[in-house]
């Protein structure tokens, strides 16, 4: 087990639904060295792209991203998200459909705050359809700026946001990726990142999304 693999069964808490809650270090309480060591974990892993900036989405995104970025030396970007927004041509904006919530969320950024000069490294806490990363994606391809990678604190690998997007073809890399759960007994199966990755050709998306600019 890697270090983050060892937190969570240390302290992650299994939640009937195939929630895992990590809040006491991750997404509501933070420990700072345990995100530098991720920092550190997704500089080794990203070192041969050329990323000037990193992008997440609020809000537990954003803790991760900045400790991250100051292993690469990049700024930070995050996106917001709002239920009603007023486009003024300033932004770009994905509209987010949540197949699970069964609503539409937007996620926006500025565009003075990416461009096509840029080299984008995307950055959140947990993946597990993959909607939320699918808006991210988007907007960067619109502002005409590079998806250099995906680096991903927890993965759902029994949902399927990571089969998807890496089946697009992008760099996801994932410190974590939890095969299986058990909220009776707490037990939590992870991945051997380790072995090849099966072969699946899904492609296709499990939430529908489109970009407004
Ligand atoms: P998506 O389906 O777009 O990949 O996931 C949506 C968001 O739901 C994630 O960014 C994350 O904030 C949240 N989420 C999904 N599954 C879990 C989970 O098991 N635990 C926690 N804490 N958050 C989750």
């Amino acid at each position: 087990m890697n270090f983050l693999e060892e937190r969570i069964v240390k302290d992650g808490v299994v939640k009937e639904g195939n929630v895992l809650k990590v809040d006491s270090f991750l997404n509501h309480q933070m420990d700072i060295k345990l995100l530098d060591q991720m920092g550190a974990e997704f500089k080794r892993r990203f070192a041969d792209k050329p990323i000037n900036k990193i992008l997440t989405i609020e809000a537990s995104g954003i803790g991760i991203a900045c400790i991250a970025a100051q292993h690469f030396d990049v700024p930070v970007v995050f996106a917001k998200k709002s239920q009603s927004i007023n486009l003024d041509g300033d932004m770009y904006v994905a509209e987010v459909e949540s197949f699970t919530h069964k609503c539409i969320n937007h996620v926006i950024v500025a565009q003075k705050f990416l461009s096509p000069e840029d080299h984008v490294l995307i950055i959140d806490d947990f993946l597990a359809n993959g909607c939320a990363l699918q808006g991210l994606i988007q907007i960067v391809q619109s502002s005409g700026a590079t998806v250099e990678g995906i680096g991903i604190a927890i993965e759902k690998g029994f949902q399927s946001g990571g089969r998807i997007i890496r089946n697009l073809g992008f760099q996801l890399e994932s410190l974590a990726i939890v095969d299986g759960m058990n909220a009776e007994t707490g037990e939590i199966q992870f991945r051997d990142q380790s072995k090849p990755a099966e072969e699946s050709g899904q492609t296709e998306e499990i939430c529908r999304s489109s970009t407004l600019d």
